[in-house]
């Protein structure tokens, strides 16, 4: 009892402060420690339209604290990171699409490469006790054949996204041989939630079947795709990916910064999808069939594509004891039933 206590105790004393708090995993992440007692410092960046939507709800709470920066600014992230001396630094501020960092290459290098390396430095000239995490991606493996991928399995970048994310990803193991910094990266496979960025294929997905639900309630029969509705439409349906909820990955996240040696994990579901068994189960959940409703653009097609990720997180499981606990089927019940409450809600 006494130790549990001072366990407590210790939890309550700890700092952290996340990157991209105004994104998925940060608002996730968030929520997840102030619930254990930290003190949350969030980064959220100068915008010209209100970003907080996924935070609004525990934006008041007294442990948690909006700084203003960029992570692409150097001197800012001195002088943050030595002003707080968080126990735990999140990063995971980027430009997270990899679609679109092929149109903007060089924003996606300053945000997703130089970013995480200011954070670094920072740690280094300012904060060396601070433990570091990297959102590593699963990007990182690129167009392989081996499968399922694990720590060990050789990252070939197929993206301007994944390229830079390897260089933050060697960055951090770099910085952990040659400074001792507590520096871990997380290699993390697609994971999704209600709070998934609109122009990920899921979410795109999840609010056209809320949309067509809402079409049904309001009027009789089925929708008929180009005269009662828009198609959806779609790039490589083919594409495999192991999706996951972001709940379980934040949990993973926090995990790797309290073993006692910090390292580089790959966390996943060990299940591979289509977007076709995507489209197949979401439409399911209003008994339509996708191949009615969708078109295929080649707008959505990208330069270079990854065809196929499956995590192996048997290293995962093993050191931190950490698995998935919500499975596909029931991820995507979630996410079409959020956006549909969503639909009723703004057209009410
Ligand atoms: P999101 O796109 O939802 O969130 C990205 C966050 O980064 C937003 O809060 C955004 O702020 C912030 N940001 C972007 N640029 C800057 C900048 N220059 N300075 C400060 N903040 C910035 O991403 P996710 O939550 O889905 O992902 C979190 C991390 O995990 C990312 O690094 C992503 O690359 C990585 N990852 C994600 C996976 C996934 O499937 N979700 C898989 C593997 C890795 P704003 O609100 O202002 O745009
Ligand atoms: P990613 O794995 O981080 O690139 O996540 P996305 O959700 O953006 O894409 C997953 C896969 O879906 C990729 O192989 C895309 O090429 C494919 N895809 C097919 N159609 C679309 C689309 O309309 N939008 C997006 N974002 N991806 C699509």
């Amino acid at each position: 009892m006494k130790l549990r206590k001072r366990m407590v105790q210790r939890m309550i004393n700890k700092t952290a402060f996340i990157t991209g708090t105004t994104g998925q995993d940060g608002s996730y992440l968030a929520e997840f420690l102030l619930d254990k007692g930290y003190k949350v410092y969030g980064l959220i960046r100068r915008s010209s339209v209100d970003t907080t939507e996924r935070i609004a709800h525990f934006q008041n709470h007294p442990n948690f604290e909006l700084v203003e920066g960029d992570i692409t600014d150097a001197s800012c992230m001195n002088r943050l990171i030595s002003g707080i001396q968080p126990s735990e630094i999140y990063n995971l501020a980027a430009m997270s699409h990899v679609g679109t960092s092929f149109d903007q290459p060089i924003t996606t290098c300053q945000i997703d490469a130089i970013g995480p390396l200011n954070i670094l430095e920072a740690i280094r000239q300012s904060s060396p006790k601070s433990k570091f995490y990297q959102a590593s991606t699963s990007e990182l493996f690129g167009d392989t054949d081996v499968s399922p991928q694990s720590e060990s399995t050789p990252m070939n970048p197929n993206s301007p996204y994944a390229v830079a994310k390897l260089y933050a990803h060697q960055l951090t193991g770099l910085y952990r041989r040659a400074y001792g910094i507590f520096a871990c990266a997380g290699i993390l496979f697609n994971h999704e939630s209600p709070r998934r960025g609109e122009a990920f294929v899921t979410r795109k997905i999840t609010k056209y079947v809320a949309s067509l639900q809402r079409w049904m309630d309001t009027n009789d029969g089925t929708p008929r795709k180009d005269v009662d509705v828009c198609p959806l439409f779609l790039g490589n349906i083919e594409a495999r990916r192991d999706w996951s909820h972001a709940k379980d990955m934040v949990r993973g996240m926090w995990m790797m910064m309290q073993c006692p040696e910090p390292d580089d994990y790959v966390l996943g579901s060990g299940e591979t999808h289509s977007v076709k068994d995507f489209l197949q189960a979401a439409f399911g959940t209003i008994g339509l069939d996708y191949k009615d409703y969708i078109s295929i653009d080649p707008k959505f097609y990208r330069p270079a594509d990854v065809n196929l990720l499956h995590a192996d997180p048997s290293k995962a499981k093993e050191i931190l004891g950490w698995e998935t606990t919500i499975c596909f089927g029931e991820l995507v019940d979630m996410m079409t039933q959020s956006d549909y409450g969503a639909e009723i809600e703004c057209r009410v």
